[in-house]
């Protein structure tokens, strides 16, 4: 299988489109073609890791990680991702949780995947590669956990001291070892400069290998089709028919998976994305302009995108204006229906989620029935209530259990350098953590 870039340009095998992350003209890049498959070619699989490499085999074709495809998605889907009902009888919703993962969020699935590719590709003991990853709060633990303890790899997490939760700030610092997490004195813009800065540094570089675990990165989208199609093709075999899913929506990498898994062959049916106040995605599909902009703070943080880099994919693969309204459905929730959709969700739903997965429950409950009013609904759970405990326990006033994940992750001790937003500091912290 090649790879293309969106913007066109040549083909290249997906170890480069790994490698590289984003292609030399700015785009992004995606498979040449996509199989095409039907439930019964699954029929002999019986948990996800068996659907993972059936599914993926086509696209690892002529990679030299093919041999080691059974190994990648060993490594990569080695936590449980069940489908739960909740609701009432009458009227129920399903809950795909995608976060039983070391950081409990459905980013462990691709971080853990491109952990297994680019540390085979490109991991040497000799000379390490050095993964940068700037984070305001969640991507820098999935990142982190996906590459602790692989040898020839090492990582480097900046994030915004003070302004990351407590529990986020643990999850960015309890790893030590091959990983160097840096407190910046500053806002994730500076991370996100200092990043940059680290990389286009000359001197630097002699010294360290550089790379990325970027978000767009094909590695990262890739696996996330798969709980997509294991879901749906148990939903099909329990003789349900086909699964509509609600997907909860930032930069539309999630989203863009469950679409490509149904172009796929995937016994799915109606998809609606679900987004925050952050509108950038809703008006696109309502007045078919695309207008990307700031992004703005909102309870459901991990998705406060405004210009959402994998539009660019969705609109390569699907068209624009009414190709796409025909795709999928759109539905934006404010701050005070995601408070309030959390409080329905624990007082009449029997379920706590945390604020992102509010506007999936909230698009079902609001708007699933306008859609497929006699079909099946699964909303997506990207991630464990327990994550998000300041916004979620004043509503329910409860306290969340924390997951067994998050305990192990909570109760290891913390290791951090704090720099000011200086690159100096940061070529100086790397070279006294990485000698030692
Ligand atoms: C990243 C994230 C999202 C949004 O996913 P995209 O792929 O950016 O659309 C939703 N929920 C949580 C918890 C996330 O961490």
């Amino acid at each position: 299988m090649k790879y293309v870039s969106t913007r066109g340009g040549e083909a290249v095998s997906l170890d480069t489109a790994l490698v590289q992350g984003i292609a030399p003209d700015g785009g992004l890049f995606l498979p040449k073609m996509f199989p095409n498959f039907s439930p019964e070619d699954f029929a002999s699989c019986e948990n996800i890791q068996d659907t993972a490499r059936k599914l993926l085999a086509p696209f690892f074709v002529g990679s030299q990680l093919q041999a080691s495809l059974p190994e990648i998605v060993a490594e990569t889907f080695h936590f449980d991702i069940p489908v739960t009902w909740h609701g009432t009888e009458s009227d129920q919703f399903g809950l795909l949780e995608l976060f039983h993962g070391p950081t409990a969020a459905f980013k462990d699935v691709g971080a853990a995947f491109l952990a297994a590719c680019i540390s085979r590709l490109e991991g040497d003991e000799a000379s390490p590669l050095t993964i940068i990853v700037a984070t305001s709060g969640d991507t820098g633990g999935a990142v982190a956990a996906a590459f602790n303890e692989r040898p020839g790899m090492r990582v480097v997490v900046l994030y915004p001291d003070g302004r990351v939760s407590e529990r986020q700030a643990h999850q960015l610092t309890c790893w030590g070892d091959n990983v160097l997490s840096l407190a910046v004195q500053g806002s994730f813009d500076d991370c996100q400069a200092l990043a940059k800065g680290a990389f286009a540094d000359q001197n630097l570089s002699s010294r360290y290998r550089f790379s990325s675990a970027n978000s767009i990165n094909i590695g990262r989208l890739l696996p996330q089709s798969i709980y997509y199609a294991h879901s749906s093709l148990q939903h099909f075999a329990s003789g349900r028919g086909r699964a509509n899913f609600i997907v909860p929506t930032g930069n539309l990498g999630n989203g863009l998976a469950c679409v490509m898994a149904r172009e796929m062959g995937f016994p799915i049916g109606d998809v609606i994305f679900s987004t925050n106040a952050n509108r950038t995605i809703a008006d696109f599909l309502a007045k078919g302009e695309w207008q990307p902009r700031q992004s703005i703070a909102t309870l459901a943080s991990a998705m406060d995108v405004g210009n959402p880099s994998n539009m660019e994919r969705m609109r390569k693969l699907f068209g624009e204006g009414e190709d796409l309204a025909r795709l999928v459905s759109v539905v934006s929730v404010t701050d005070d229906q995601i408070r309030e959709q959390i409080k329905i969700n624990y007082d009449d739903l029997g379920t706590v989620t945390c604020p992102h997965t509010a506007t999936a429950t909230f698009a079902w409950r609001n708007f699933a029935k306008d859609v497929a009013p006699d079909g099946n609904w699964i909303c997506v759970a990207t991630a464990h209530a327990a994550k998000f405990e300041q916004v979620v326990e004043p509503v329910i006033g409860q306290s969340v259990d924390l997951p067994p994940e998050l305990r192990e992750i909570l109760s290891r001790p913390q290791r951090f350098v704090q720099i000011e937003p200086d690159a100096d500091q940061v070529a100086n912290a790397m070279d006294q953590y990485f000698s030692s």
